[in-house]
């Protein structure tokens, strides 16, 4: 049996914009007397009107950049909290080192602020907040052009509701059964959720690719002897893949995730 389990934001769904413009409504609410927040919130604005003008502009490009040195809602406040002090991050350490500066209440402050504004951002316009989240391209076709001959699977931190939700505004709903679509209920590590996966169809963890767009999630798959994939179109940079190749990791691409995730057939 042949299982493909995928994390869900920066795998299944790009969502950098619904990402960006959260992470500015909670940092405005936390640091109301923040110098960047006048250009923050216009950049802010573009990204939820739907333009592509944001996209140039070096703090968003910035903030996307030290995203993947982060794990947590918090991290996009710590992230914010770096371009507006200016400190260089070059690599991980670097990022260990300035969030370790943040109080532990300021970090607790900014991760309920980021979940209410994500809640009252989909409350209040749900078509708006879907529209925040884009496909990447070609994905979609892929996954269904295997779904007879392989079990694919979702492994993800975010809640069932909003999943189910972008699984079929992304048109994947039909792809995924929907007792293999494991949430953050299902653990806080990936780990977890490949257990469940295992023990729900009974197979063997070397039987599981897993793909997610996260070096240090797939470092703790891999241990289970799962097959460790990085999704290179997802929240990595030059730097994730460097660290991915001396891991051993495949990479995969749009243009090249039939191949490597299918490999074999
Ligand atoms: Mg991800």
């Amino acid at each position: 049996m042949r299982i493909l389990a995928l994390d869900f934001d920066g795998v299944l769904c790009d969502s950098s914009r619904e990402v960006f413009v959260v992470a500015v409504d909670a940092y405005a609410l936390q640091e109301p007397g923040s110098p960047l927040l006048r250009r923050l919130t216009e950049l802010r604005d573009d990204a939820a009107n739907g333009g592509n003008d944001h996209l140039d502009d070096h703090l968003v490009q910035a903030f996307a950049d030290l995203l993947p040195l982060g794990n947590r809602a918090e991290d996009f406040g710590v992230t914010l909290r770096a371009l507006e002090t200016g400190v260089a991050i070059v690599d991980q350490e670097a990022y260990d080192r300035f969030y370790a500066n943040h109080e532990r209440v300021w970090l607790e402050d900014y991760h309920r602020l980021f979940y209410e504004a994500r809640s009252r951002l989909r409350a209040d316009d749900l078509s708006a907040w879907l529209n925040l989240h884009l496909p990447y391209p070609g994905l979609a076709e892929t996954l269904r052009g295997h779904a007879a001959d392989t079990k694919l699977a979702v492994a993800t931190a975010k809640d069932s509701r909003s999943v189910n939700l972008l699984l079929e505004e992304l048109g994947m709903a039909d792809v995924f059964g929907a007792d293999l679509i494991m949430d953050k209920e299902t653990g806080v590590e990936k780990t977890h959720h490949l257990r469940v996966l295992r023990d729900r169809l009974d197979a063997d963890f070397s039987d599981i690719t897993f793909v997610d767009d996260k070096v240090n999630h797939l470092e703790q798959v891999a241990r289970l002897g799962v097959r460790p994939v990085l999704a290179g179109w997802g929240f990595n940079t030059h730097r994730e893949h460097t660290l991915a190749r001396s891991l051993e990791y495949e990479i995969a691409f749009l243009g090249t995730a039939d191949a490597v995730l299918f490999k074999g057939d």
